[in-house]
């Protein structure tokens, strides 16, 4: 019986370094290894990550570091190379997209010279534009390239509400879409509480003060800078996000969750990589869903493929 299960992460600063530990967290590889063009960073974090497995409570999976080579029998490959907005920056992850796509496509060549079936978790920001840029430029198959997109503005989104109306957030359900980024919004018609339409929790959960959509929007997106600014970065809800596409392909789960890929005419939308709700299964991604939309969400569908078309013009340029 094969149970072999090898997860590469490129590069290991604060998001890397958290994926690695959150999959030793839900026993999700038996082999993990870590490539850093700081090398002693990634020989560093795979040695921590490796002491951390003699606890009983921990699977012995095998960390160590590596190069490019390990990626000819990995089955899944997480990206996370390249820099962040730093605390006091200009609050749009877009202004990232010159660098980071380089980057990318260094990144990119070098895993597509030894494999093209590994399933690739794409979260080098700015997100979609990496997506995109790696998806368009190298051949390898576009069903295995998942960019985790507004899986984590969603995350936010249902702390948030969860918050208001003092309920698990897991009962919250519904999507943010677009952008990851500035441009992200909530898909409201799609949103609600444990079987009860959006419209209806103000009443339900006896709250007096009525839910202010466009200020929970301007939260969510928001609160990825204030995190920033305070602590330096984000890492734990992005890695567990990660986890979560992970799981779903291991597991071959079938299961829809928003994310990023190129859209294929999508709400009349093409060459630009979007979050909207996909299936994800063993062999990545297998369907994408044009759910309803209203008018106002249309065109904040709109107004993020824009936003995201404006940056890829600017690298391209
Ligand atoms: P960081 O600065 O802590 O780490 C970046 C790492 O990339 C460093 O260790 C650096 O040595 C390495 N690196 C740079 N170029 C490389 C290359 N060519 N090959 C290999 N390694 C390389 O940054 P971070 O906080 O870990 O963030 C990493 C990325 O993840 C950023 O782009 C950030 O914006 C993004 N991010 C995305 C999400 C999301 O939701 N998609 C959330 C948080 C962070």
């Amino acid at each position: 019986m094969n149970n072999r299960r090898k997860i590469v992460i490129i590069a290991t600063g604060n998001v890397g370094a958290a994926v690695a530990t959150k999959i030793a967290d839900f026993q999700l590889a038996t082999e993990v290894v870590l490539i850093d063009m700081n090398q002693d960073k990634a020989w560093g974090e795979a040695k921590d990550a490796s002491h951390a497995t003699s606890c009983v409570y921990s699977t012995n999976i095998k960390f160590h570091a590596g190069d490019y080579d390990d990626c000819k029998d990995a089955n899944i490959i997480v990206i996370t190379a390249g820099p962040s907005i730093r605390p006091g920056e200009t609050p749009d992850r877009l202004k990232l997209a010159g660098t980071n796509a380089k980057i990318m496509r260094s990144v990119f060549t070098e895993i597509t010279k030894r494999t093209k079936e590994a399933m690739i978790i794409m979260i080098t920001n700015p997100l979609d534009v990496a997506t995109y840029v790696v998806s368009k430029e190298f051949d390898y198959p576009r069903n295995l390239i998942l960019g985790t997109g507004t899986m984590l503005e969603t995350y936010r989104f249902r702390r948030i509400l969860a918050d208001k109306y003092l309920v698990d957030p897991k009962n919250i359900n519904g999507y943010v879409l677009g952008e990851h980024g500035n441009a992200a919004f909530v898909a409201w018609s799609t949103t609600g509480c444990a079987g009860f339409p959006i419209e209806r929790l103000d009443e339900y959960f006896h709250k007096t003060e009525r839910l202010d959509r466009k200020a929970i929007e301007q939260e969510l997106v928001q609160v990825a800078y204030d995190v920033i600014n305070r602590k330096g970065f984000t890492n734990t809800a992005i890695a567990m996000a990660a986890c979560r596409f992970i799981k779903a392909v291991l597991y071959d789960e079938h299961t829809i969750l928003p994310c990023s890929a190129i859209l294929e005419g999508e709400y009349g939308i093409k060459d630009v990589a979007l979050s909207i709700p996909r299936m994800v299964c063993a062999t990545g991604i297998m369907r994408s869903f044009e759910i309803d939309l209203t008018d106002d969400e249309r065109e904040k569908m709109y107004a993020a493929a824009k936003s995201v078309r404006g940056a890829l013009d600017g690298i391209q340029a």
